[in-house]
C-alpha cells in the first residue's frame, strides 16, 4: 500500500466516524429540545448502536494499519499540516480507545444517554436518592475506563486530559489556588460597599416571545450566520456543531427574568461564532471542533461576560432591549450596567455572577477529585455539596435540586469537565488583554456596536484553527505568553472597583 493510498482509506474512515458523529449529535439534540418521553429509551438504544460502530471503526484493525503506515517517518513527513495532525490526533484517540472492550462502550452510552433523562425528572422532584443508583453506576463506568487507559498522576489527571489535553489536579491546584486568593478578599470587599447596584431595575414581565426576539438580534449583532444554525429552547441551554453549515444552539425564557435567556443566549452564541468560523479545510474531519473544552469557553464567555456585560456594550444596546419591552426597564444604561453585574454568592452555578462563579467551580473541582483519588461516595454527595456552598460562598441548599442535582454533566459522565469553564474564564480575559493591545479601538467598536471587527479578529486567531493548535499552542501565539491567571484577576479587580466604587 503506498502513502497515498494509505491516506486516501484513512481520510476515507475519518469521514465515516465524523458521518456517524453528526448523527448521534443530532439525535442528542432532539432528545433534549422536545423528543416525546416515551421515545427517549428507543432512541438511546439507537444512539447507543450507532456509537458503537462509529467506535468500533476508531479501534479497528484497520485503522491500527492505516496510522502504523501513515507514521511511518518518510510517509508522515510528506503528509501536509493538516494530516499530519490528524493522524497524531487520532492515533492518540485510537490508543486510549483501544483499551475499551466496544460492548462496554455501547453499554455506557446506553446508561449515559438514559440518565440524563433520570436526571431531568430527579431534579424536577429534588429527589437525589432517585438519581443515585444511575450515578453510582456511571462512577462505576468511570472508575473501570480509568484502569483501562492507566492512570498517569492521579486518577483524576486521567479524565482531565480528555477536556483540556495536558492539564493536571497540580496545575489546577496552583491556577485555582491563586484564584482564591484574589477573589475572595475581592468579594469580601463587594459585600462591605456601601454602593449597590440597583436590581429593581431588572424586574418585570417578560415575555418569552420578545426575549426570543431580542436573542435573534443580539445573535445577528455578534455575526452569528443563521444560514448555518438556529436557536432552539431546552431546560439546559447548550451549542451543538454538528457539522461546517449546522451549528445549533438552545437557551431557555424565564419570564420573571429577562436577564437569564439573554446572557445565556450571547453564551452559547459564543460557542457557536467558534464553530462558525472553523477552517472550510477541516471539514469532514475530525480536527473541526473546538481545540479544547477550556479554549470553548473562553469564547463563550469572552462574549457573555467580557462583551456582553461590558458598559460599551450596553451604551449601545440598551435602547434596542427596552424597545423590545415597552414599559419595562425604565431606568438608563448605566443602571442596567450596574445591574446585570451585581456580585452576589449564589446557589446556582449557571445563574451566578462573573466573579463568584469561579467559586462554584472550584467546589465541584474538589468533589470530583475526592470522588476519584479521595474515596468520596456517591451516597455523600449531597452532604459535601452543602458544606462545601457554606464555607466557600456562605449559602445553603434547601434541597438537592439547588444543590447537588442543579447541573446535568455527571449524568452524561463528564467528570472533569467542570474546571474548563474556570480555565475558560482565565483565557477570556487573556486573549481580550492581547485584543486591547492589538485594537486598541476595540472599546469603541463595541460601543457603537460594531462587533464584526471584534469577531474577525477572534476567528483569524483561534476560531480558523479548529483542532489543528492545541490550546497551549494557541494561547501562546496569540497572547506571547502561557496562561496566566493575572489577567482575569486584573480584569475582575478593574471592572468591579468601578462599579462598586472600592
Ligand atoms: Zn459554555
Amino acid at each position: 500500500m503506498t502513502g497515498e493510498e494509505a491516506l486516501a482509506r484513512f481520510r476515507g474512515l475519518i469521514r465515516k466516524i465524523k458521518s456517524y458523529e453528526e448523527v448521534i449529535g443530532l439525535a442528542y439534540w432532539d432528545m433534549r429540545t422536545g423528543a416525546p418521553r416515551k421515545g427517549i429509551e428507543a432512541r438511546s438504544e439507537a444512539v447507543g448502536v450507532l456509537s458503537e460502530e462509529s467506535f468500533r471503526l476508531a479501534v479497528s484493525d484497520e485503522m491500527g494499519e492505516l496510522l502504523a503506515r501513515l507514521r511511518e517517518p518518510e510517509t508522515y513527513g510528506n503528509l501536509s499540516r493538516i494530516d499530519r495532525r490528524l493522524v497524531d490526533e487520532t492515533a492518540k484517540e485510537y490508543e486510549r480507545n483501544r483499551r475499551i472492550p466496544p460492548e462496554l462502550y455501547r453499554e455506557y452510552v446506553v446508561l449515559t444517554s438514559q440518565a440524563e433523562a433520570f436526571w431531568e425528572e430527579a431534579k424536577a422532584r429534588s429527589d437525589f436518592p432517585g438519581f443515585r443508583p444511575y450515578l453510582e453506576k456511571i462512577i462505576d463506568y468511570t472508575n473501570r475506563f480509568i484502569d483501562l487507559w492507566g492512570v498517569k498522576g492521579t486518577r483524576y489527571d486521567t479524565l482531565l486530559d480528555q477536556y483540556e489535553p495536558g492539564m493536571t489536579t497540580d496545575e489546577l491546584d496552583r491556577l485555582f489556588g491563586s484564584l482564591r486568593d484574589k477573589l475572595v478578599p475581592l468579594a469580601a470587599a463587594i459585600a462591605e460597599s456601601p454602593a449597590k447596584p440597583d436590581r429593581s431595575v431588572l424586574g418585570g414581565t417578560f415575555e418569552p416571545e420578545a426575549q426570543r426576539r431580542f436573542s435573534l438580534f443580539i445573535l445577528k449583532e455578534m455575526g452569528f450566520d443563521f444560514e448555518a444554525g438556529r436557536l432552539d429552547e431546552s431546560v439546559h441551554p447548550f451549542a451543538t456543531g454538528l457539522g461546517p453549515g449546522d451549528v445549533r444552539i438552545t437557551t431557555r425564557y424565564l419570564e420573571d427574568d429577562v436577564a437569564s435567556a439573554l446572557f445565556g443566549t450571547i453564551h452559547e452564541g459564543g460557542h457557536a461564532l467558534y464553530e462558525q468560523n472553523i477552517d472550510p479545510e477541516l471539514a469532514g474531519t475530525t480536527l473541526y471542533t473546538g481545540t479544547s473544552m477550556g479554549i470553548h469557553e473562553s469564547q463563550s464567555r469572552f462574549w457573555e461576560n467580557i462583551i456582553g456585560r461590558s458598559r460599551p456594550f450596553w451604551r449601545r444596546y440598551f435602547g434596542d432591549l427596552k424597545a423590545h419591552f415597552p414599559g419595562r426597564l425604565d431606568t438608563d444604561a448605566e443602571t442596567f450596567y450596574r445591574a446585570i453585574n451585581i456580585v452576589e454568592p449564589s446557589l446556582i452555578r449557571i445563574e451566578a455572577d462573573e466573579l463568584t462563579y469561579n467559586l462554584h467551580i472550584v467546589i465541584r473541582y474538589e468533589i470530583e477529585k475526592m470522588l476519584f483519588d479521595g474515596g468520596l461516595r456517591a451516597a455523600d454527595l449531597p452532604e459535601i455539596w452543602n458544606a462545601k456552598y457554606r464555607e466557600y460562598l456562605g449559602v445553603e441548599p434547601k434541597n438537592d435540586a439547588e444543590g447537588v442535582l442543579q447541573d446535568v454533566h455527571w449524568s452524561g459522565g463528564a467528570f472533569g469537565y467542570f474546571p474548563s469553564y474556570a480555565l475558560g474564564n482565565m483565557y477570556a480575559a487573556q486573549f481580550a488583554a492581547a485584543m486591547e493591545r492589538d485594537m486598541p479601538e476595540m472599546w469603541e467598536l463595541v460601543g457603537t456596536g460594531r462587533l464584526h471587527p471584534i469577531l474577525d479578529w477572534l476567528a483569524e486567531r483561534i476560531y480558523r484553527y479548529g483542532k489543528l493548535e492545541t490550546p497551549g499552542e494557541i494561547v501562546r501565539r496569540v497572547t506571547g505568553g502561557p496562561l496566566d491567571p493575572q489577567h482575569l484577576t486584573d480584569y475582575l479587580e478593574r471592572k468591579y472597583r468601578d462599579i462598586y466604587r472600592l
